[in-house]
């Protein structure tokens, strides 16, 4: 497969998330590998609030788990690499993936929130 071809496949150039992975959008990273990207959330909900990513497009956890496992735990080591460089670890902290539009979901390229940094109350608000 070429590398046109799989850029194709990887990337969705509508989605804000793979905008950001190309660059084509500004973000503050905190953290990166060859793999995924980790950046700060533009509105952050706690006193930490960091999106991890992968950086081929899949759309929710559920279908990167499906399509490609080895790249669903790298997205799950890079949330505790930087959960442990932003000094969460200790004191705990939450990794959040919303999942479709029940869930709260509203950008479709899959990003876990790991949040944290002070205590984050109940789990669960219904709206
Ligand atoms: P979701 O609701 O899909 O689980 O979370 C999407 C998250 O992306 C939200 O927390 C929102 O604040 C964040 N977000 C939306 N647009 C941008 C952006 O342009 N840059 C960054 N860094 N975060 C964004
Ligand atoms: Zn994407």
């Amino acid at each position: 497969m070429s590398f046109e071809e799989l850029r194709i496949i990887q990337v969705d150039n509508d989605c804000l998330f793979c905008r950001i992975v190309a660059g084509e959008i500004p973000a503050t990273v905190v953290y990166e590998t060859e793999t995924t990207l980790a950046f700060r959330d533009i509105d952050p909900k706690a006193p930490v609030h960091i999106l991890v990513i992968p950086r081929a497009h899949h759309a929710d956890v559920a279908a990167l788990a499906a399509a490609d496992p080895a790249l669903a735990a790298d997205v799950l080591a890079a949330a505790g690499a930087v959960a442990e460089a932003e000094g969460l670890s200790a004191d705990g902290y939450r990794l959040i993936f919303n999942t479709g539009r029940f869930g709260g979901q509203e950008v479709f390229h899959v990003h876990g929130h790991v949040v944290g940094g002070s205590p984050l109350g109940p789990m669960l608000s219904i709206a």
